[in-house]
């Protein structure tokens, strides 16, 4: 596969998003839905949400996309954004009686507690509002028998999994009822030869991704350990997995709102992205899958305050107090 239809059929993690001003040349506004007007553009008529949820689709609580840095993802890979309309005209999967679970697959061991997979599930179902089914784990040793290609990078001396042979297998494995397959590793990978590295890879249309949490560790680049790295490592790995999941619905890249789906070309933007989909990826998602998005930020607030993300919980439940107030 040539590099131009590699970047064309799949989505390199390693790549984020940047922020930057309205494409139309309009100011911030102050209108009464807290949107200029490129916002409110991107998130379309709320025809099909429900008259009481609407107040869930303003941008009040929701931050501007702040001015990419230099080396942050939208100077180094412009994007145009995509709206709620081009995204429900790219006809994207959507779970339907059928395929109606998420399934992740732990590649490689995880039992020393960092990263516990249940918490990567119970995240997965709340952020998605959807069942998610933990498959057992794949061995790396099993996974190369199977024929997943490896090598040993260059630059930091350690293994890496190619990320095409993973999807080869999990596109094998999807289950018959998952609307997708997550493989989810503490090994690094590589999509091809001529790439150093990537995050990870996801289809928006073949329901597989695998994404690693190896980078995220500061111990992979040989830093030593500190205190609180592990709630660092948890907080990368939670916000990275629906990201990337969010990848699998047919979301790209936000550049609306300081959102969950923007791009992020290295770590420290990695680690300024929140936690919540903005009102424009809210929307994509509620038509998706159909939650109820109070019955949805509950859930989110309860896993956050469960894992401990104060900030996070406090953010949600604000919104959940502006929406209760907004229904009354
Ligand atoms: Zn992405
Ligand atoms: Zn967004």
């Amino acid at each position: 596969m040539d590099r131009r239809r590699f970047v064309a059929t799949t989505l390199a993690l390693a790549f984020g998003c940047r922020s930057r001003a309205s494409r139309d040349g309009t100011t911030r506004t102050t209108a009464e839905d807290g949107m200029t007007n490129e916002q409110r553009t991107a998130l379309g008529p709320l025809d099909d949400v429900r008259p009481r949820a609407r107040p869930a689709f303003g941008g009040h609580g929701f931050a501007p996309m702040p001015e990419p840095g230099p080396s942050d993802w939208l100077s180094a890979h412009p994007e145009p954004g995509q709206t709620f309309a081009e995204f429900v005209a790219s006809s994207p999967n959507v779970p339907d009686a059928k395929r109606r679970a998420l399934t992740m697959m732990p590649l490689g061991d995880f039992t020393d507690g960092v990263i516990a997979p249940e918490l990567l599930r119970d995240w997965a179902g709340a952020f998605f509002a959807m069942p998610v089914r933990l498959l057992p784990s794949l061995s790396v040793d099993d996974a190369i028998a199977a024929g997943v290609r490896t090598r040993t990078n260059a630059s930091t001396g350690k293994r890496q999994l190619r990320t095409g042979d993973v999807l080869m297998l999990l596109r094998r494995w999807l289950p018959a009822d998952a609307f997708s397959l997550s493989a989810f590793t503490l090994e690094d990978l590589y999509p091809e030869e001529s790439w150093n590295f990537v995050f990870g890879q996801a289809s928006l249309r073949e329901r597989v991704g695998v994404f690693s949490f190896a980078r995220h560790d500061p111990a992979f680049f040989g830093a030593p350990p500190r205190a609180g790295g592990e709630g660092l490592q948890l907080r990368r790995a939670l916000n990275v997995m629906a990201h990337e999941t969010g990848h699998m619905f047919g979301l790209q890249h936000c550049i609306y709102f300081a959102c969950l789906m923007n791009g992020s070309n290295h770590l420290a933007e990695t680690d300024r992205r929140p936690f919540h989909a903005c009102p424009v990826c809210l929307h994509k998602l509620a038509r998706s899958i159909g939650f109820d998005v109070m019955e949805r930020y509950r859930t989110i607030e309860a896993v956050l305050r469960r894992v401990g993300f104060v900030d996070e919980a406090q953010w949600t439940r604000a919104r959940l107090a502006e929406l209760g107030a907004a229904a009354k």
